[in-house]
């Protein structure tokens, strides 16, 4: 009888899971080793946060839009996947942002948005901070570094510390909810923008930092001209399904709609564990990764190892939403010629932010059509979650048509629901984090990535899965 090959489950077919999968085979491929892989999803697509809806000649992102350009992962990984061609960097005509904040939208000065002003003198006239705030934010150039620069500081505290409160409250922190949907007055600087306490400690300010690095020589590590934000001509969904079809032509099995109920353990070095599908199927393997969300990896490994599981379970989770709303062309205000508006916390509503997402991708609609894309929810914001899809659209319209005056019915809208989908990177993160990959360890053959743990990013879940895919290979020795 012929010896069976050794076996991997993944379970979670997200783009973490998905590049563990293509990282492991290729790696298996280049020594010339045959190992089954098994990917798993609960889901009916593939692709978990990513999925691209095309509708009437509409392309729709119900999750992330784009992905950063500086960080190479996804790019590279376009790249083997021979997608280069399709990258598409955002329209750089309409490069501005808006923040809506004293009941008006103003401009963001350019850089801000990436958090470092390249043109610092456009704040003073922008009016987005009062001119007490503008001096505040100058007094960071005598703030003298934290002594502790291992202290996990919110990143409230830190941005308050050192550029004052209303810097933090109309700039900073819709900036970051855009990013994390989360409350900035939890999220840990260290997990987050470590380079802001880099530039603190290294310069001895926020100011002296952004000047020093200002004056270094920029290089691009490809040469290229990308723009902060790119994304692919046909939705990131084109990404997701490029690499399904290499992984199931690298002879992967790929199991959609199937939810891994249970995870068992026997004492044996071969085939050690047993996942358990709802439909009471059992796969033997000899290696598992669980790319799954933090609470169901928790909830998998309790009967294992109640510690581990309890770290996990402490990563906590926002919920969000995004309402796509297309128009016709004359039906909106002109007010908006840039990339769309930001809303502080402190405006007490629970739009987040708008994307003029045909502005910045001008192929996503027909001629003459405008597509919006609102997000909503986020921490301590949830509650409009509660809405259904008609009042969550109502909603979205009448902030639009309060702050930019679009009063015109759409001409197609669609939600996306999000629940439990953004994990937040609240203080202690980096420790919990720690502790996680330090009980990993107690096992033979156990990986755990995903958002929750290193990155929430496209760029570093792929960076993390390929890491974790080239490990389990040289785990075969
Ligand atoms: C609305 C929104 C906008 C975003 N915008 C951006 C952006 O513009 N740019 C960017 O870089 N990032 C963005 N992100 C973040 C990024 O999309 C995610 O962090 C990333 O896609 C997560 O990938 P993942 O594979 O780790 O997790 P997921 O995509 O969550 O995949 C996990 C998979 O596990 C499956 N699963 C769960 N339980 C089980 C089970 N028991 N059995 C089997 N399968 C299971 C799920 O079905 C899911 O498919 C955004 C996220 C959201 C929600």
């Amino acid at each position: 009888m012929e010896t069976p090959l050794p076996h991997v489950v993944i379970i979670g077919g997200g783009i973490s899971g998905l590049s563990t999968a293509l990282a492991f085979q290729e790696a298996c491929q280049q020594v010339g080793r045959s190992i089954d892989c098994t990917v798993i999803d609960s889901q009916q697509q593939w692709g978990g946060k990513i999925l691209t809806h095309h509708v009437q000649g509409l392309i729709i992102e119900g999750g992330p839009d784009s992905f950063l350009s500086i960080k190479p992962w996804a790019r590279d990984l376009c790249e083997q996947l021979g997608l280069s061609h399709q990258l598409m960097n955002t329209n750089e005509e309409h490069n501005r942002t808006f923040c809506f904040t004293r009941g008006k939208l103003r401009e963001i000065p350019q850089g801000l948005v990436s958090f470092i002003p390249t043109r610092v003198s456009s704040l003073f006239f922008s009016g987005l901070i009062s001119w007490g705030g503008i001096f505040r934010m100058g007094a960071d150039w005598f703030i003298p570094p934290l002594r502790q620069p291992d202290y996990d500081e919110s990143l409230a505290s830190f941005f308050c510390r050192r550029v004052g409160q209303e810097a933090f409250d109309r700039l900073i922190e819709p900036l970051v909810a855009g990013i994390y949907a989360g409350d900035a007055r939890e999220l840990s600087l260290k997990a987050t923008f470590p380079r802001f306490r880099e530039l603190e400690q290294k310069y001895g300010g926020l100011i002296k930092g952004v000047l020093a690095q200002r004056s270094k020589p920029k290089s691009s590590p490809s040469g290229s001209k990308s723009s902060m934000f790119v994304t692919l001509r046909g939705g990131l969904g084109t990404l997701i399904d490029a690499l399904i079809q290499r992984v199931e032509s690298n002879g992967a099995d790929l199991r959609l709609g199937q939810q891994v109920s249970d995870l068992q353990m026997t004492n044996t070095t071969s085939n050690g564990y047993n996942v358990v599908l709802q439909n009471g199927e059992m796969l033997k393997a000899d290696r598992v990764v669980l790319a799954t969300p933090a609470y169901v990896s928790s909830k998998l490994m309790k009967p294992h190892h109640e510690f581990l599981s309890n770290l996990l379970g402490q990563i906590p989770y926002a919920s969000t939403a995004t309402v796509s709303l297309a128009y016709r062309a004359e039906d909106v205000p002109k007010s908006v010629q840039g990339f769309g508006f930001v809303i502080p916390r402190k405006e007490g509503k629970s739009l987040i932010a708008a994307t003029w997402t045909s502005l910045k991708w001008p192929n996503r609609t027909q001629p003459n059509q405008t597509l919006v894309r609102c997000y909503v929810g986020g921490a301590g914001r949830e509650a409009v979650l509660d809405y259904d899809d008609g009042a969550l659209v109502n909603y979205v319209r009448g902030e639009l048509s309060a702050i930019v005056g679009m009063t015109q019915a759409p001409i197609y809208t669609k939600v996306f629901r999000w629940e439990r989908s953004m994990p937040q990177y609240t203080c202690g993160h980096l420790d919990r984090l720690q502790q996680i990959r330090e009980c990993e360890q107690d096992f033979n053959g156990l990986y755990l990535t995903g958002a929750a743990y290193e990155g929430i990013g496209i760029p570093d879940c792929i960076r993390e899965g390929t890491r974790i895919g080239k490990e389990l290979a040289e785990s075969f020795g």
